[in-house]
């Protein structure tokens, strides 16, 4: 981790777009927009709305998001040609992201076209963009399974027409962050077009590749709350957020204290249920049980802590449990008056792991309460015979 954090990333959020992509996952007009508001609150600077060629439904919610947010860039997600780019325009937008294959494969399968084609074609469907008035930034399809030079001549044709951006997009997650790094770098020396990454997280590995990505040079992440999209998703706009400062010496417009509420949003309209455990925004990240954990945070909190939970407006939360110690059982009992040592205390912990391995789960802290004073009770009967 550096002092000296200067370097601003742009945070692209794409859950509108690659989000509902996930399997099973549908926004409403009204889930859309309030989603978007969120966004634009927690600090992203761009929201990519939908994919306009969807038909008159997504436009219309596309132009509804447009027309309200304020802050973020609102865009369009178009393919490599003049429809997509009419109805991103009937949707009202100023940016439009033109998505185009980059891999010989990809360029073969879905435009019958090699690299000179495709630049031909870039440079016809991003000159009648451009002609319309419109900001346009490059989207590189399948861009990890490229040719460079093929990503370059198409790049160059995009730059000349006056596109902001270039997107890398690891379409199928094949990357790991070392051949992310070498690839970004690379690129970066082939064109001076800003690089956006778009990473999936097929090997688990999109968080760590947007890291490596900007370590290499890119300047912006693409990014969806929670990961939800295509696949296995992308990577989560949470986990970037957080890492980027202390990892890639690169810092975001986030408010940080939002992600807990944007997150509980998304998997709500996305019907999903946020794992206990997820990083950043999962329930359990700041809850401890762990008898050694416990000491520690509560003699001094740097021995456990890797995330302050105030920076994300939480707090760190002790539960009772099988693996619990004297250290939390006292501080439980303390908090409410209780004060117990010794022998009281000990046969209180061996009580509380009883229960939890006869229930497996947690022991609530009103049930430690009650047998500290079951035995506060015994022990003074004890004493006084
Ligand atoms: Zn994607």
């Amino acid at each position: 981790m550096s002092g000296l954090v200067s370097h601003r990333i742009q945070i692209n959020d794409t859950t509108l777009r690659d989000g509902e992509q996930a399997p099973g996952v549908v926004f409403t007009l009204p889930e859309k927009l309030a989603i978007a508001r969120e966004l634009a609150l927690a600090g992203v600077d761009e929201i990519e709305a939908g994919a306009p060629a969807m038909g008159e439904e997504e436009i219309e919610a596309i132009g509804a998001i447009a027309r309200e947010i304020r802050g973020p860039r609102v865009t369009a997600w178009c393919r490599l040609s003049e429809s997509d780019v009419d109805a991103a325009l009937r949707a009202g937008v100023r940016h439009v992201n033109i998505s185009a294959p980059m891999s010989r494969l990809q360029m073969r399968v879905k435009l019958k076209a090699d690299p000179g084609e495709v630049a031909a074609r870039a440079t016809r469907v991003i000159g009648y963009a451009r002609e319309k008035g419109l900001e346009v930034a490059l989207g590189g399809e399948d861009s990890s399974r490229a040719d460079l030079r093929d990503i370059a001549l198409i790049a160059g044709a995009a730059r000349k027409l006056g596109a902001f951006r270039f997107r890398f997009a690891d379409t199928l997650g094949l990357l790991d962050p070392f051949a992310t790094y070498e690839y970004i770098r690379q690129l970066r020396e082939a064109t001076d077009l800003p690089i956006e990454f778009h990473g999936h997280n097929d090997l688990g590995l999109a968080t760590a590749n947007t890291l490596a990505a900007i370590r290499a040079g890119a300047s912006a992440a693409s990014v969806t709350v929670l990961g939800l999209g295509e696949r296995a998703g992308n990577a989560p706009l949470e986990e970037i957020a957080v890492a980027l400062p202390r990892t890639a010496d690169a810092r975001s417009g986030i408010d940080l204290t939002r992600l807990e509420r944007l997150a509980g949003l998304v998997a709500q309209a996305a019907r999903e249920s946020i794992p206990r455990a997820k990083p950043i925004v999962g329930a359990d990240i700041f809850t401890h049980e762990s008898g050694i954990h416990v000491a520690g945070l509560l003699s001094d909190v740097r021995t456990y802590q890797g995330i302050d939970p105030a920076t994300l407006g939480r707090q760190h939360k002790v539960v009772i449990g099988k693996h619990s110690g004297l250290a939390a059982i006292k501080a439980v009992c303390g908090a409410a008056g209780l004060d117990i040592e010794g022998q009281v205390a000990a046969a209180v912990l061996a009580r509380v792991k009883a229960i939890a391995k006869r229930t497996k789960s947690l022991v609530p802290e009103a049930r430690v309460r009650q047998l500290a004073r079951e035995e506060s009770a015994r022990r003074e009967h004890f004493d006084k015979i």
